[in-house]
């Protein structure tokens, strides 16, 4: 799917999942929109309607679907309602370095909580360090994140990730 657009459509719409897509953006400086959908989420989405690529939408629904509420079944006992980003597209490149993000190209999203049924929010900061359930239930999410999308940074990866999840559909493969 990441090779081929066409077939990232082919998919949601053999799924019968509805997806909007959003308009290519052409760019000369690796900053392109192509491809893209809004995140084609059943979860309450704050903020609403993220721009992803097709690829991150197709990744998002099987993770959602198979492994987030799984997680939250087993640590919680109650699904999970919404979930709180901190952005999807942003033209920069990785820390300070000259290679374009995937944030660039809408190709990656970073979560910092999780809001269940009831009503609560675990996130990310403060929730991950420590022993207890939200902690246990941030993990198998990271756990989970790994097995559909292409890198996954964490809290364990750097204090730049200490508040939120980094999920991409790039080149590189990494589950930290
Ligand atoms: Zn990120």
């Amino acid at each position: 799917m990441r090779q081929d657009p066409e077939a990232c459509f082919a998919a949601f719409a053999a799924s019968a999942i509805p997806v909007t897509r959003v308009p290519d953006r052409p760019s000369t400086t690796g900053c392109e929109t192509e491809n893209a959908v809004r995140l084609p989420s059943v979860l309450r989405t704050i903020p609403a309607s993220p721009t992803l690529s097709c690829p991150m939408a197709a990744a998002w629904t099987m993770f959602e679907r198979h492994g987030l509420q799984a997680a939250a079944r087993t640590h919680l006992g109650q699904e999970v309602a919404g979930i709180r980003h901190l952005g999807t597209q942003s033209c920069r490149n990785i820390g300070g370095g000259t290679v374009r993000s995937q944030h660039a190209t809408a190709n990656a999203i970073d979560i910092a909580g999780f809001i269940l049924r009831d009503g609560r929010e675990v996130r990310v900061a403060p929730d991950w360090p420590g022993s207890g359930r939200d902690a246990a239930f941030l993990r198998a999410v990271r756990d989970a994140a790994c097995r559909w999308f292409r890198v996954v940074l964490s809290p364990d990866y750097d204090a730049a990730h200490r508040d939120h999840f980094h999920l991409d559909m790039g080149p590189w493969s990494s589950c930290r």
